[in-house]
């Protein structure tokens, strides 16, 4: 199979789990080098070390949160200073709650949007000033299908991912000068953890509204990704584009 993203710098917030973990593993599978972002510092050494040897590539873990913004600068710092490139951002890290419109604290809110819109846009704003001089490069925001077409108990949630959305759709309109493609992916139901936790009572229900009758995989995001990452993509952007089964919500 061809390697699509040979020699490409690829930042992947929250690769330390679930979705984001799995598009780290597509990229580097890709033979990309990949700087995969964990909060708990050590605990993605292993699984990089292993991946890199595995795959023939770099896969170097960077251990910040993304709400903190002189890490995050640090960071994007570093990358420059070391690879003087950057060709690939991807917003995974994220939060969510579940309640409907009268049960939503504020506060938690604020927390959330602090996680899923502001860092990305912080992210994203550090980022393209080395994409813009390279004249190149990939933002791809992992949106929420939610996002798109609202639902009930997830209210907070789908209203970051909604903000996500739009920041998708403005910022690809701003940078498209610079020929920096911006693009949102909008899983439906995928099986991570997170979601196993929160359906284990309601599991049939919840598989009954999707059209292919199962829950997504990791890895069928990370499919997405890859595919935007890559120069198949290169006239692609300002796209929401669902990953979902066909999910009635
Ligand atoms: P997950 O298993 O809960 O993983 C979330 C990831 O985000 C973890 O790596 C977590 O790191 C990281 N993270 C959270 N807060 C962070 C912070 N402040 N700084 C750095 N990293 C942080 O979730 P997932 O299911 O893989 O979801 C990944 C993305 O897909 C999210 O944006 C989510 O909204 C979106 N999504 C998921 C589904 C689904 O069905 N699973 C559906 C639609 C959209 P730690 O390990 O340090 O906590």
């Amino acid at each position: 199979m061809p390697k699509l993203l040979k020699n490409k710098v690829c930042l992947v917030t929250g690769a330390s789990r679930g979705i984001g973990k799995a598009i780290a593993e597509k990229f580097a599978e890709h033979r990309a080098i990949v700087i995969a972002n964990a909060r708990e510092q050590g605990s993605i050494d292993d699984w990089a070390a292993e991946l890199s040897k595995k795959y023939n590539t770099e896969i170097k873990p960077f251990y910040f949160d993304v709400r903190e913004t002189d890490e995050v600068k640090k960071v994007i710092m570093d990358i420059k200073k070391k690879y003087k490139r950057l060709d690939v951002l991807v917003n995974n890290a994220g939060v969510v709650t579940y309640e409907m419109l009268g049960f939503v604290n504020t506060d938690k809110l604020r927390e959330m949007f602090e996680v899923n819109v502001v860092s990305p846009l912080q992210l994203m704003q550090l980022a393209t000033r080395l994409m813009g001089r390279q004249e190149n490069g990939s933002i791809i925001n992992i949106s929420s299908l939610v996002g798109v077409k609202g639902v009930r108990g997830q209210l907070a949630y789908s209203v970051t991912k909604g903000a996500i959305n739009t920041l998708t759709l403005s910022a690809s309109k701003e940078l498209a000068s610079k020929q920096i493609r911006v693009n949102a992916v909008a899983p439906g139901m995928i099986a991570t953890n997170r979601l196993k936790n929160v359906m284990s009572e309601k599991f049939q229900d919840k598989i009954d509204d999707i059209g292919f009758e199962r829950l997504g995989k990791p890895v069928e995001v990370a499919d997405v990704c890859l595919f935007l990452a890559s120069d198949l993509s290169t006239y692609v952007t300002g796209q929401i584009i669902g990953v979902e089964g066909s999910l009635n919500i």
